[in-house]
């Protein structure tokens, strides 16, 4: 007797996929550290923390500062433990067993995983050669296969490409269904629809503070209409939000040029990263430009290049067999990166090099 569900069976606990040592451009960590005056003012507030007490179980302070950094009112704002939480939560709490719900591919790998968990019924848009998907395409595909709900990252996760925010738009307005927008990476774009998103009936936007220096607090959060949001919280476990996240996240949030700073130099460093690898660009090797934290290419040899950049201490993100994604890292590591890659371009990694 296994006593579980059957859709248990096949699944295993995340594998980040990584060794201690080395460099690690896999996650899409932010490199930049906090800065000390932050961690005093942080360590100060969790010394004075009431430990014995349950949280604010609707973070108001954090969804203040949160709303005040992104320009939407706290009321249409919704904290949760990462935003991979508030991801199941939509799929658990909005839709119901066997609804339809359209990802495109590819795109985030917890997507699909947390909607089978959902026994939600997955229908894909398959992005192009150039891993992009049309937003008319994506409107016609969701009409005729009836979906309760659209949800696709922007910029993506893996492809670093994005749809500017008029199509995300038409696509909200366009269709009878949720559509939820994960801008999880906009911060290092500028087609954000945040504040869009509390004035449409249908549309919820996710962020999270994980790639811009705060994946160890587990916060994220979303935004959507009164109703929309009146729903999260209802269906949402009481105390998702642990107090010294709370803090950490107020802290951090109301620092506005600390975080704007921050973002400018991730954004240095992705292009930086780009240009570099530019260099390798040739047959067989495509660099895709790039709007989120990290640069993805394209080459057969990927799983190749992959193991060769492990076995030299780097560590970088291979997906579905000819991408690699490469996180922007601080200056040092984009260059020890770059150092590696040309070693094994010229081992011989690239095949068709
Ligand atoms: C990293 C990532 C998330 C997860 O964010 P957490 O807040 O760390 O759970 C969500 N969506 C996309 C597309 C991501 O890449």
């Amino acid at each position: 007797m296994n006593f579980v569900s059957e859709k248990l069976a096949c699944l295993r606990p995340y594998d980040p996929g990584t060794s201690a040592d080395g460099i690690h451009l896999d996650a899409n960590e932010s490199f930049v550290p906090l800065p000390d005056s932050l961690r005093e003012v942080i360590g100060r507030r969790v010394s004075a923390l009431a430990f014995n007490r349950y949280p604010d179980p609707l973070g108001a302070a954090v969804s203040e500062a949160f709303g005040a950094y992104y320009g939407v009112d706290a009321r249409f704002v919704t904290p949760g433990n990462g935003s991979d939480e508030l991801i199941t939560l939509l799929f658990n709490v909005l839709l119901e067993k066997g609804d339809r719900a359209l990802l495109v591919t590819p795109d985030f790998s917890m997507y699909p995983h947390y909607g089978a968990l959902a026994e939600i019924e997955p229908v894909f848009l398959q992005k192009d050669h150039a891993l992009r998907f049309d937003a008319d395409e994506l409107i016609a595909l969701a009409r005729a296969e009836q979906v309760r709900m659209v949800l696709f990252s922007n910029p993506c996760n893996p492809t670093s490409q994005g749809i500017p925010a008029a199509d995300v738009l038409k696509i909200v307005d366009s269709l009878n269904c949720l559509v939820v927008v994960d801008e999880a990476y906009m911060d290092f774009w500028d087609e954000s629809i945040i504040r869009e998103a509390p004035m449409r009936e249908n549309c919820i936007v996710l962020k999270t503070l994980s790639k811009i220096g705060l994946a160890g607090i587990r916060l994220g959060f979303a935004v959507a209409n009164d109703r929309l949001s009146a729903y999260l919280r209802a269906a949402k476990s009481p105390y998702n939000v642990n107090a010294l996240t709370q803090i950490a996240g107020e802290a951090v949030l109301a620092e506005k040029s600390t975080l704007q700073s921050a973002v400018a130099q991730i954004c240095a460093s992705r292009d930086a990263l780009y240009t570099a690898l530019l260099s390798f660009a040739q047959n067989g090797l495509h660099v895709f430009s790039a709007r989120a934290n990290f640069v993805t290419l394209r080459t057969p040899d990927a799983p190749a290049l992959h193991q060769a950049l492990q076995s030299r201490g780097v560590s970088v993100r291979c997906v579905g067999g000819e991408l690699l994604r490469i996180t922007a890292g601080a200056p040092e590591e984009n260059q020890l990166f770059i150092q590696a890659f040309a070693a094994c371009v010229k081992e011989g990694a690239l095949a068709c090099g």
